[in-house]
């Protein structure tokens, strides 16, 4: 057994407060694409495409966004949770988890099993849609059958303005209460483990930091170094599938010792 995932365990089981952020490097496994890895969408997309602005002002950029966004669901739809996913819905179970933090708008820690007042998706979620003006929000399935039928831009049946998955697009304000329930979680965790963030993404990339300051234990699992390993306690480096089955498998055990 590699000492760093007895460690880990050994960690988890005395914590009162773990805290989990995950990134897109924890779908990946569930067949989803992260971002920035070879073969990510900036390889493909100009990330000004998926900016707010244009998107609120003009609507060829709202078609635009519609085709990529379209693009992305097809393989975020299907995806079903890995073992990564898995062993954190089991973590709760353990009644070892206070809460996951997700950079992911897949909807997957969900449908891995965890409860909803567990999971703060600070990015949103893709599976609904928003009305920009109004606030309504539609399934995001509906949304698609009408882009099925021909559609090229949804509006919104109540007001008239533009619709857009409830996800946040570069240049859109953060969720304040997820934001600040992530911080506010962050700074009480004794125990903060990183799952498969490039940690380059902000505000979600302070939030270490954030743990780190109030005296958490630090614990980063990514497949690349990130920005911050220095200030991690722990590095596991690997396919976080892997990783974390073991690590849960570790955690059982220690629990029926
Ligand atoms: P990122 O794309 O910047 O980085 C992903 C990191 O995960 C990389 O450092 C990579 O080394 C690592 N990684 C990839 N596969 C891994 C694996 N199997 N095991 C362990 N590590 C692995 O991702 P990010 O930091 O989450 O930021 C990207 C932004 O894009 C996020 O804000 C997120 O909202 C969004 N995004 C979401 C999804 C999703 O919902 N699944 C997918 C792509 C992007």
């Amino acid at each position: 057994m590699d000492p760093s995932i007895s460690q880990l365990a050994e960690w988890i089981n005395h914590s009162n407060r773990t805290v989990i952020l995950t990134g897109a490097g924890l779908s990946t496994e569930s067949g989803i694409p992260d971002f920035r890895s070879p073969g990510g969408i900036w390889d493909r997309y100009n990330p000004e495409d998926f900016d707010y602005r244009n998107f609120m002002t003009r609507e060829s950029a709202r078609e635009k966004y519609w085709q990529m966004a379209t693009e992305m669901y097809r393989t975020l739809k299907p995806a079903q949770p890995n073992p990564a996913h898995l062993a954190i819905a089991e973590l709760e179970r353990l009644g070892k988890l206070d809460a996951v933090i997700t950079q992911n708008i897949d909807g997957l820690h969900l449908k891995a099993g965890n409860s909803k007042e567990m999971v703060i998706e600070i990015h949103g979620s893709a599976l609904s849609v928003t009305c920009q003006g109004c606030g309504q929000v539609y399934d995001r399935d509906e949304i698609q059958r009408r882009l099925q039928e021909g559609l090229k831009v949804p509006y919104c049946d109540a007001c008239g303005k533009p619709l857009k998955p409830s996800t946040i697009s570069f240049g859109q304000a953060m969720p304040e209460r997820e934001t600040r329930e992530a911080f506010r979680r962050a700074s009480l965790a004794d125990l903060f483990m990183v799952i498969g963030s490039s940690l380059v993404v902000h505000p979600a990339a302070a939030l270490p930091g954030e743990a780190k300051r109030h005296k958490a234990r630090l614990v980063i699992i990514n497949r690349d170094p990130t920005p911050i390993d220095q200030l991690a306690d722990l590095i596991l480096r690997g396919q976080a599938g892997s990783i974390m089955a073991a690590v849960i498998e570790e955690v059982k055990k220690g629990q029926s010792a």
